[in-house]
């Protein structure tokens, strides 16, 4: 019988994060805030991804974090009528 390797490599590629406007796997990703998208920050720049500054409270503390959208919860967060 032959190796299962389609199978394998099936299995595997569910754990590599890939960028879904470039399709590359190498470089550091950020997440959409409201789900679990992958993309570069370059990318989502270059692609007029919305990205913001929020300001959140920790612990008493005001902390700035920069949060991003992927491209549906783009259009959610700009037009929230639903
Ligand atoms: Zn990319
Ligand atoms: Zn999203």
């Amino acid at each position: 019988m032959e190796p299962a390797v389609g199978i394998l490599n099936i299995s595997s590629q569910a754990f590599v994060k890939v960028c879904v406007i470039c399709n590359q796997m190498h470089g550091s990703f950020t997440q959409c805030f409201k789900c679990s998208t992958y993309y570069h920050a370059m990318c989502a720049s270059k692609a007029g991804y919305r990205m913001e500054l929020r300001c959140l409270e920790k612990n008493g503390k005001q902390i700035t974090k920069m949060v991003s959208y992927c491209s549906y919860h783009w259009y959610d967060s700009t037009f929230q009528v639903y």
